[in-house]
């Protein structure tokens, strides 16, 4: 923990960027991180037609490619078809599709200090929450609401995610995230509510 300091959003009042996608400053929120990537990656680049460039050559091949990086191209690029960002258009879009589908291969190096898959698990959450039209929609705010604390640093453990899922399709509600500072903490939450519904 500790890796990135848990920052509350004025839009919606949770941990950044949990209300996404409905919170228009969590959205912000998450484009500005991707943004910050390819700023640090091409920044330096003076012309739009060299960063189009260097936008169109990683979309043609984003293995190795960090994933912020790659999902900046996209934004970069619109697609043929639809004229939206490449691979954020409607599910329809045939094109979008496969440019959302070749994201995947962008890497994903763990920071310092993080548990080994963080890093895959903030994409993984990132993408669902900010592109939700590609996911059955029930997915969308749990991933949205494990974000915060996967940029924290931390990552659940398989009991505490089987956990969460489990308490979740019990009809759980998503405010046993509200204000927790670890995984740990949502799990010893989802005990305490597993124990005051039964019956005594
Ligand atoms: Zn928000
Ligand atoms: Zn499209």
């Amino acid at each position: 923990m500790g890796v990135g300091a848990l920052t509350v959003c004025a839009g919606c009042q949770r941990y950044r960027p949990a209300g996404a996608p409905d919170c228009a400053d969590c959205v912000a929120w998450i484009d500005a991180d991707i943004e910050a990537a390819w700023v640090a990656e091409v920044g330096g680049l003076d012309t739009d037609g060299m960063q189009r460039h260097v936008a169109e050559a990683v979309l043609a091949d984003p293995r190795g490619v960090a994933w912020r990086v790659v999902d900046a191209a996209l934004a970069r690029i619109p697609c043929y078809a639809c004229g939206q960002g490449s691979g954020t258009g409607p599910v329809a879009c045939e094109p979008c599709r496969l440019a959302h589908e070749n994201r995947f291969y962008a890497a994903e190096p763990d920071r310092p200090r993080v548990p080994p898959g963080n890093e895959h698990a903030i994409r993984v959450s990132t993408v669902v929450a900010r592109w939700p039209q590609w996911f059955p929609a029930h997915m969308v705010p749990l991933y949205a609401s494990t974000l915060p604390l996967l940029h924290a640093g931390d990552l659940p453990t398989t009991p505490q995610a089987q956990a969460i899922k489990a308490y979740l399709d019990g009809g759980g509600d998503l405010e046993v995230f509200a204000g927790a500072t670890s995984f740990a903490e949502v799990a010893r939450r989802l005990r305490g509510a597993v124990r005051m519904g039964e019956p005594s």
